[in-house]
């Protein structure tokens, strides 16, 4: 995968994982779709990235199975957003721990550039990066929210793995996929 070389092989686990997770551009577009951000222009606005930059990433993202791409209707034309898998959604806690550790040691240049992981039933935020530290819940994508002051007034809750990342309309509309109800 990216960076300057392949990673991949190294038989060190964390050297394996910075190898998907090390790009800053490819953890700003996680960013992104845990905000529930998943079009291409919609997350090429909020980076502002070059075009060849945000294709790199995304396709990197698909094939290290972190994302997966879903089709909507754009008016009359069918495009692809990207959507979370669970591999994806696994990453999390690495996101937390950044955030957090950001938050600790570094500089914000100014007020608005803070960033909170928040745990949604509480309602308050954690300083650690897989556990509510009021309450001792394990934080999942389904249960946190991220408060970047930036962005908005309130904490945003997370996006969560779609059950059925690949599904097209084909299959939504075909009897053997139906869920019963
Ligand atoms: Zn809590």
């Amino acid at each position: 995968m990216p960076l300057r070389s392949d990673w991949s092989a190294r038989t060190c686990s964390l050297a394996r994982g910075l190898d998907v997770l090390g790009d800053p551009w490819g953890s700003l577009v996680l960013r992104e779709v845990f905000f529930g951000n998943g079009r291409f222009d919609a997350i090429k606005k909020r980076l502002e990235v070059a075009d060849n930059v945000l294709s790199k990433r995304l396709g990197w993202l698909l094939d290290a199975g972190l994302l997966a791409q879903r089709p909507y209707l754009d008016g009359a034309r069918t495009r692809q957003e990207y959507v979370l898998t669970p591999k994806g959604q696994d990453a999390l806690p690495v996101l937390n721990a950044i955030i957090i550790w950001a938050e600790k040691h570094l500089d914000a240049p100014n007020e608005v550039s803070h960033m909170r992981v928040i745990h949604t039933q509480c309602g308050l935020p954690t300083s650690s990066a897989d556990t509510c530290t009021h309450c001792g819940a394990r934080l999942t994508a389904a249960n946190t929210s991220w408060h970047s002051l930036k962005r908005s007034e309130h904490p945003l809750p997370l996006a969560v793995a779609p059950t059925e990342p690949f599904e097209t309309d084909q299959a939504i509309a075909s009897p053997e996929t139906e869920i019963p109800a």
